[in-house]
Formats: C-alpha cells, sequence, structure tokens
C-alpha cells in the first residue's frame, strides 16, 4: 500500500556541525542569502516608514534550519535597521524580538549555540546601540498558524518554500505511482505530472499567504525567496539528479524499483510567474518587488578560493554535499541509510559529468511585499 509521508514529520536537515551537517555544507544559501540583500534593505526601509515610532520590532524567520545562516539574517537585519535609523536620526533605543521557525525535528540546539557568540559580536559591533535583542524559538509548520493574530511586523523566508507539506498525490489513483521511475518533474514529464505539482504548491503556498496574513500586524512586511524554475534550462534542479542516480542504482539491482516508482520529492520550484498568480489570486498581500536571480550549484564552493582553479570533480563533490546536507534525512527513511554513502558517491559523478556539458543553475524567485490592508 502506498503512502504519502507529511513532510512536516520527517523533514529536516542534517543536524549537528559534523562534515555531512546543513551547518557545514550550507555556504550556497547564504550567497544567495548575500546576493537578496539590497531587497532586504529596501524591505527593512519600507518596514520603518510604515511603523516609524515602533520600538519593539517582531521579526520572524521561517524555515531557518540549523546552521550560522539564520543568524545571519538576522545580523543583517539590525545592521540594516542601525544604518538607517543613523541616517533619519532616529536613535531611540529598541528592542527586537526575533522569532526562529522550522519544523518540529529541526536541530534547534545547534542555532542556541551560536546566540552567545553572536550576542558578543552585535555588542562589540555597535556597543549595544542596536539595542535589545530577544531570541525566540517557534517550532512549527509554516502551513499554518504559528502566531497569535496581529503580532509581526516583519516575515522573512529564504530557501524553504519550495518545500512542500507532502509530494503530490495521484488524483485517480492513489495505488498507481504518479511519477513512475522519477522523483520530480523532469523535461520529459507528463503534463498531469507538473499540473499535480502546482496544485500541492498553490494549496500551500495560499496556505502560507493567509496564515502570515493574519499574523502579520496591518502594514506589515514579508520577504521571501524561493527556488524557482526557468524553463528554458535542460536540468534547472539539483533534485532531477537524484533521480537519474536512483535509476542507475535500480538497473543494478541496488535499489528496489516499487521504490522509486512510489517516491516523489515533496518541493517544487515555482516561476515568477506562478508565484504571482498565487499571491494576487490569494490577496491578502500586494507585491514591491518580484525578481528572479541565477546561482550555480557550485557557487561559494569554497569562501576564499577562485573558482576558476576547481575542476568538475571537486565541484561533482561540493554539490554532492551541499544536497546531501538536505536530502539525506529525507532519503535515509525510503531507501536505507546503508545505501546514502553509495549513492552520494555516484551523485557527485553524474554531477561532475554534467556539469562539463552544461550550466547548471538555479533559479531564485524574490519577492517583498505588504500586507493589504
Ligand atoms: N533559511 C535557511 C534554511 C533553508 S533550508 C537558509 O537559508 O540557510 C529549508 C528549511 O525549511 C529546512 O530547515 C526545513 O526544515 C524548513 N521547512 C520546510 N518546510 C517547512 C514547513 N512546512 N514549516 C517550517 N519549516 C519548514
Amino acid at each position: 500500500m502506498h503512502y504519502i509521508m507529511a513532510t512536516e514529520r520527517v523533514l529536516h536537515m542534517k543536524g549537528g556541525d559534523g562534515e555531512t551537517s546543513y551547518t557545514k555544507n550550507s555556504l550556497l544559501q547564504r550567497k544567495v542569502a548575500s546576493m537578496v540583500k539590497p531587497i532586504l534593505e529596501d524591505t527593512v526601509k519600507r518596514l520603518m516608514s510604515n511603523f516609524s515610532s515602533e520600538r519593539c520590532w517582531k521579526v520572524a524567520d521561517l524555515g531557518c534550519s540549523s546552521g550560522p545562516n539564520s543568524l545571519f539574517f538576522v545580523s543583517n537585519m539590525l545592521s540594516i535597521m542601525d544604518n538607517v535609523s543613523m541616517s533619519i536620526n532616529h536613535r531611540k533605543p529598541r528592542v527586537f524580538q526575533i522569532y526562529m521557525n522550522d519544523l518540529f525535528g529541526n536541530d534547534f540546539n545547534t542555532i542556541f549555540k551560536l546566540i552567545p557568540d553572536f550576542f558578543q559580536r552585535i555588542h562589540e559591533e555597535k556597543n549595544d546601540n542596536h539595542g535589545r535583542c530577544f531570541i525566540h524559538a517557534t517550532p512549527g509548520d509554516f502551513y499554518g498558524r504559528l502566531f497569535p493574530d496581529d503580532y509581526i511586523h516583519f516575515f522573512h523566508s529564504s530557501y524553504s518554500l519550495h518545500w512542500l507539506s507532502q509530494a503530490p498525490k495521484s488524483s485517480t489513483n492513489i495505488d498507481e505511482p504518479l511519477n513512475k521511475g522519477n522523483v520530480y518533474i523532469t523535461n520529459t514529464s507528463s503534463p498531469s505530472i507538473r499540473e499535480a505539482y502546482f496544485n500541492q504548491f498553490e494549496k500551500n503556498f495560499k496556505l502560507f499567504l493567509k496564515s502570515r496574513s493574519v499574523e502579520l500586524k496591518s502594514d506589515g512586511v514579508m520577504l521571501l525567496t524561493l527556488i524557482g524554475r526557468d524553463e528554458t534550462h535542460k536540468i534547472g534542479n539539483p533534485v532531477e539528479v537524484i533521480g537519474m542516480v536512483l535509476n542507475d542504482m535500480v538497473q543494478e539491482g541496488l535499489v528496489e524499483e516499487k521504490k522509486l516508482d512510489f517516491f516523489d520529492l515533496p518541493i517544487y520550484g515555482a516561476t515568477a510567474e506562478e508565484v504571482r498568480q498565487v499571491i494576487e489570486e490569494e490577496g491578502s498581500f500586494a507585491i514591491q518587488t518580484l525578481r528572479t536571480f541565477n546561482i550555480g550549484w557550485d557557487a561559494n564552493l569554497h569562501e576564499d578560493v577562485d573558482d576558476s582553479i576547481l575542476d568538475s570533480k571537486m565541484k561533482g563533490e561540493f554539490v554532492a554535499k551541499s544536497i546531501r546536507a538536505v536530502f539525506d534525512p529525507l532519503l535515509s527513511v525510503e531507501f536505507g541509510e546503508d545505501t546514502m554513502d553509495e549513492f552520494f558517491t555516484r551523485y557527485a559523478k553524474k554531477v561532475a559529468s554534467l556539469i562539463e556539458l552544461e550550466t547548471l543553475e538555479y533559479t531564485n524567485v524574490v519577492v517583498s511585499m505588504s500586507k493589504v490592508s
């Protein structure tokens, strides 16, 4: 009997701070956050002008995961606020309540352990001119309610909203595989597969928008960055390669064919137009900025190494590590922990061969919006 796993129960990034952890393998996500900084700046400026006499700011980061990236967002936001208040000569002391949200299985402890150094750093940099900052954890599913009504000023989420609450279902027969021989949409997928994925995304994203609009104060703002899709790319998302490798392993008898047939990844890369369409149909938010930008799968391979000296083998290994930190927990449940080393060795080789033939890039969608009052 086929069952659909609820993401909420099983999903978490690889915890701790070991070699294969998300903490050690999330440089790409950090680079994305740096690229979005100008839009973060505009969003924070709008926020500050919407609430010009506010003293206590409530800000939530949704899908914060467990690495240093979550605090990276917080420090960026604090320094932008600081610069803006200096420029308008608005130096009254402020209080920040920062809410870090992720699913129940997230390794929040890894974030907590980074907090003392973080506090010390902002204290040294700013001599406490930032105001006081309190950090809270809010475990829960963002496809539902997380906060009281009329509570938050600013919602932020980076690289999380392409996760669906579950993989799409076959609308006709649950015992039939929807997406035989694949784990995601590929350029050979039938329109019904694309439609099933889009429908699940639409349902989830509408619920997300509705929930956030109730929780936001009027004039509150929201900034979202998600992995999107560019239909001109032949291979757009590294998860397509997960399907290729699993297929090879089925051919060699290392993975059961049925397991592959019934397994689909609960993620969806929406186009910018689809994001716009869902936001407009849902109706709680007015879009200020909607943009796309690309980033290589192997971007930020090493912070201080010149990318041009890296060969395709190293790039393949880097992509495999960053994909492992995200997908290992989910794939282990389905295909067994003991196949993971073999799987990711093959994955690295596959990416290394593909990267020689074409440019492998993510397309990201970033959208900044305000609550419609
Ligand atoms: N923002 C971080 C983490 C991105 S990884 C960064 O930029 O590095 C995506 C995170 O979204 C994961 O930690 C995953 O657990 C979380 N996530 C996925 N679906 C979620 C949901 N429904 N509710 C809350 N968090 C979710």
